[in-house]
């Protein structure tokens, strides 16, 4: 031991605070644990509350009223042109994170887990060398790891602070407002924070590999939407790639091959929004039995454990979907598998939501899915111009999707496009975890006039008395 050394022993020691490690913390801690919490960050939240789902959904939200107040005027009100002041948004965006890692840090400290600053480093299996910290090593009873995910990047391509080459994290610093914005990447991220951009005024370039936006969702959700934003942003170049970036003074110098007319072209900013990576290296992981896959993600099995029978890991850093809800859920399988409790990761689905405007939002099997696994299915689309409430809101650029087990009925798979896509999946996440089948949607009475009547009615499609859809006919053959 090296002299002036400041060691510590814990139960459960957390490393990374992201939603998948306070909630393990949290619930260890509930359970009697005595757990030390360990991120880089002083207060907890991680990537998804300092520079991933809450700062981008706080913009998302500005954006979608911009949108929305340009949308009314044909309905008889008119609102000036918004007036936009960065600063404020800056500081509102940062006024809602300080608020919720407050209540996280509170929480935390009210259950009794020692919230630790400071990046850890591992030594062995049972122990942790600290740096940047008052405390130098920590040895633990079981290690959860949860360090999470980080943006990838071109291969060359460094991301500078302040640079007008950014990932995600330097687009939610809001800089500034540029002129032109290149988003590389038609994955989720690349559409949100293009779509807040847009709202703010930038023209918007997007350039995306593969020949669809949101490859991994079903192309009937995608359509609405790619609609809606080759309207709001400038360009959309699919089966496009960038040759280079070059950042010459105020401007990105860029060369595209692929699909498109002009392949040189420059822009103020550019977004490189090409996916994630593990924080699997640097952690020292080496000197324990942890493996990882050969995308360096860890490896567990459903009870979160590694192969290392003392350290469990959880959320981005295991592998896809890197959702912050899927991280929490792991995250408290694996503090009450610490415990010695019958807890497993086995929920039958994960919703994922893509809050662009309209949203998408979807769970369980799509029909692409479906078909590869040769399984027999059926399936119903029920557009949103028969639904009152998508009318009445002027949002009938949406789609309810229902996915049954041709069979027995049984629901599968739900896929939404539309206005609060984000809420309405969660009836289908639970039908789907419940067993449900179409006769329950369909005898579950939903309160009129809502957009929660478009999965009702979409089972009523499929058993032939939706009052919106003639008998023996489908759902996107009709209209009122
Ligand atoms: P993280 O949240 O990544 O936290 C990991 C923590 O570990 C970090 O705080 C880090 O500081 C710490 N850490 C890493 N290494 C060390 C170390 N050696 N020592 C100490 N600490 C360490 N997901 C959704 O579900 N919905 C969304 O709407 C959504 N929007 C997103 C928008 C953007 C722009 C981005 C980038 C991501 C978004 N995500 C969204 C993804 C979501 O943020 C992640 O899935 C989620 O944060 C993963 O949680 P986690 O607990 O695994 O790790």
């Amino acid at each position: 031991m090296v002299m002036g050394e400041l060691i510590q022993e814990t139960d459960v020691l957390v490393i990374g605070a992201g939603p998948g490690g306070y909630s393990a913390a949290f619930r260890a801690a509930d359970l009697g644990l005595d757990v030390t919490l360990l991120d880089m960050q002083k207060r907890p939240g991680g990537e998804c509350l300092f520079q991933g789902c809450i700062p981008s959904k706080t913009l998302l939200n500005l954006a979608e009223l911009i949108h929305e107040a340009r949308r009314t005027e044909f309905m008889g009100v008119t609102f000036d042109q918004p007036r936009i002041d960065l600063g404020k948004i800056r500081a509102w965006k940062e006024k809602v994170i300080d608020r919720l890692a407050n209540g996280l840090f509170t929480l935390g400290e009210k259950r009794g887990v020692q919230l630790l600053k400071g990046q850890g480093v591992f030594e062995g299996s049972d122990r942790v060398r600290v740096y940047n910290s008052e405390i130098s090593q920590i040895k633990f009873r079981r290690a959860v790891l949860a360090t999470g995910s980080r943006p990838k990047s071109l291969p060359g391509i460094e991301f500078k602070q302040n640079g007008r080459i950014m990932n995600s994290a330097g687009a939610l610093a809001l800089t500034d407002i540029p002129e032109s914005l290149l988003v590389i990447g038609g994955g989720y991220i690349g559409l949100e924070l293009g779509t807040v951009y847009a709202s703010l005024g930038s023209r918007i370039t997007l350039v995306e590999t593969q020949n669809r936006l949101l490859p991994e969702v079903d192309p009937d959700l995608v359509l609405p939407l790619k609609e809606r934003l080759s309207k709001i942003f400038k360009a959309i170049h699919l089966s496009t790639r960038v040759l280079s970036l070059n950042e010459a003074g105020n401007r990105v110098e860029t060369i595209f091959g692929g699909d498109v007319d002009t392949p040189d072209q420059t822009f103020d900013r550019v977004l490189v929004a090409i996916g994630r990576q593990p924080n699997s290296d640097g952690l020292g992981l080496n000197t324990t039995k942890v493996s990882m896959d050969a995308n360096g993600f860890v490896v567990v099995d459903e009870q979160q454990r590694t192969s290392d029978e003392r350290i469990l890991a959880i959320g981005d850093v295991t592998g896809s979907p890197l959702l912050a809800h899927k991280a929490s859920h792991q995250g408290k399988v694996a503090a009450e598998v610490i415990v010695g409790k019958p807890s497993a990761f086995d929920a039958q689905v994960i919703p994922a939501v893509v809050y662009t405007d309209p949203q998408i939002a979807w769970c369980g099997l799509t029909e692409e899915e479906a078909r590869k696994q040769n399984r027999s299915i059926r399936v119903e689309r029920y557009p949103w111009k028969l639904s009152g409430r998508a009318t009445s809101m002027n949002a009938v650029d949406g789609l309810t999707k229902i996915i049954v087990d041709a069979e027995t009925l049984r629901v599968l798979g739900f896929g939404i496009t539309g206005r609060n896509a984000e809420g309405l999946i969660s009836e289908g996440a639970l039908a789907i975890e419940m067993g449900a089948q179409l006769e329950d949607l369909a005898l579950t009475i939903h309160p009129h006039p809502t957009l929660s009547e478009t999965l009702a009615e979409t089972a009523e499609i499929f058993l032939g008395r939706a009052a919106h859809v003639l008998p023996g006919r489908r759902g996107d053959a009709n209209g009122p």
